[in-house]
């Protein structure tokens, strides 16, 4: 396939037109092991892990990028999150027994595709994904057509094992690259998900465009990582009050918070809540102090 957990750029010589390739293999198999989910969940999530670690290679700053799936049917959520460092995490929530194959938008028909950029410093931005077509990767064409402008071809494709992805946009702020968008797009068209699955990114290239002169940039390794943190668990706790906190622990022996993307669970005891509130209220101190 499209090497394994490798994030791959491509530059073509003669054109305004880059492309951007993406193969998980370890980091797709590990962020769906955390979970027990149906086939069809596995495999929109791969084809997710897939769209984000292509998108965040067209991100020029640090920071995370997310692609959020929600509806009221029986898939609730679907949700997948991939930072400049190639830190892939995924999830989902649904209800009940899921059919064996159904169509991305069929499944959140009525609901809402976010994406999410959250530069580390700086303004986050949100934009809607149209539900457009039957597959992610149509919703992602069209977003990138009417918001950004950018003629833009995408494929993604999983299979539990792995996951891939192919992106083909025209550069942004280029001339008038009508013809060359027609020539490489009609080419890039025929790729079939077998092919991005299977073959290696050299070898996709070739087949697709021997007949550009186009150049592969080094390779960024994708894994699976998730960031929570006792510190981050801290911080999402400090917003319920201190008199809450003490009482789930005194009914429950213990405030336990499961990271919903990796299954790591963060427990606090009362001395822990204690704790809490006094560091909190040094960082009020030493605000004043400023
Ligand atoms: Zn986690």
């Amino acid at each position: 396939m499209s090497n394994s957990d490798q994030l791959q750029r491509v530059m073509f010589e003669h054109a305004d037109i880059r492309s951007v390739m993406a193969g998980l293999e370890q980091s797709y198999q590990q962020a769906i092991a955390k979970h027990q989910y149906p086939q069809l969940i596995n495999i929109l999530l791969g084809e997710m892990m897939a769209a984000v670690s292509l998108l965040s290679a067209t991100l020029k700053f640090d920071g995370r990028l997310m692609l959020q799936a929600q509806s009221n049917n029986q898939v609730k959520v679907l949700m997948a999150e991939c930072n400049h460092q190639r830190d892939l995490r995924a999830i989902a929530r649904f209800d009940g027994k899921l059919p064996q194959q159904a169509e991305f938008c069929e499944l959140l028909k009525g609901g809402q595709l976010v994406i999410t950029i959250e530069p580390d410093q700086g303004q986050r931005y949100q934009g809607v994904v149209p539900l457009e077509g039957s597959r992610l990767s149509e919703c992602l064409e069209a977003y990138f057509s009417l918001s950004e402008q950018l003629p833009t071809q995408i494929h993604l494709v999983a299979d539990e094992q792995r996951a891939a992805g192919f992106l083909l946009q025209v550069m942004p702020a280029s001339g008038d690259s009508t013809a060359d968008w027609e020539h490489f797009s009609s080419l890039a068209a025929t790729l079939s998900d077998a092919e991005l699955l299977s073959l290696d990114n050299t070898t996709i290239l070739h087949r697709l465009f021997h007949q550009e002169d186009c150049r592969l940039y080094e390779a960024d390794t994708l894994q699976f990582n998730c960031d929570c943190s006792r510190q981050r668990t801290s911080d999402a706790l400090r917003a319920m009050s201190r008199e809450e906190l003490e009482q789930i622990v005194q009914e429950e022996g213990s405030v336990d918070v499961n990271c919903q993307f990796c299954n790591e669970l963060y427990q606090f005891d009362m001395a822990d809540i204690a704790m809490l509130f006094a560091d909190s209220a040094n960082i009020k101190g030493s605000d004043q102090v400023h």
